[in-house]
């Protein structure tokens, strides 16, 4: 069977955000800040997503941090049922793609969005992940390791 492919340019983000919904159970702005940093990997790494790509979410097993981790699920394909997702517990809103060319990128949610999730009401923080710029959301870098 033919696996499926995420096109980050295409992608609709109120349709990912609903599968991520479905999945997790609630929307939050980890939830969406995971799927948007998912995007993000599939796009600065040229992946189709799921498969080729592998991802190492600090963000803990705590939530709301952690909520995190099924945003990046939904936006990269990585998953804990394929071995591609490993979450440590850092707690911290980073995660790290690595894909199979060796290419790595990390992404880190920026401080001052972190602390607008953390001390703004749920629902505000939400359309702050939905709607900011991704520069404004996020830190990255890209390397290539040795
Ligand atoms: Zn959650």
């Amino acid at each position: 069977m033919k696996p499926l492919r995420i096109d980050p340019k295409t992608a609709d983000l109120d349709d990912l955000i609903g599968r991520g919904i479905l999945l997790h159970g609630h929307e939050g702005p980890f939830l969406v800040a995971g799927i948007r940093m998912g995007l993000l990997a599939l796009d600065l790494l040229e992946s189709p997503g799921y498969f080729g790509l592998a991802a190492e979410c600090e963000a803990g097993t705590t939530p709301p941090l952690s909520c995190l981790a099924d945003g990046i699920q939904v936006g990269s394909g990585c998953t804990v049922g394929k071995g591609n997702l490993r979450v440590t517990e850092a707690n911290r809103p980073r995660v790290t793609f690595t894909d199979a060319g060796g290419r790595r990128l990390v992404v880190e949610l920026r401080a001052e969005v972190w602390k607008t999730f953390r001390e703004s009401d749920a629902d505000k923080a939400t359309a702050l992940a939905r709607q900011a710029p991704i520069s404004r959301l996020f830190l990255w870098e890209r390397t290539v390791a040795r």
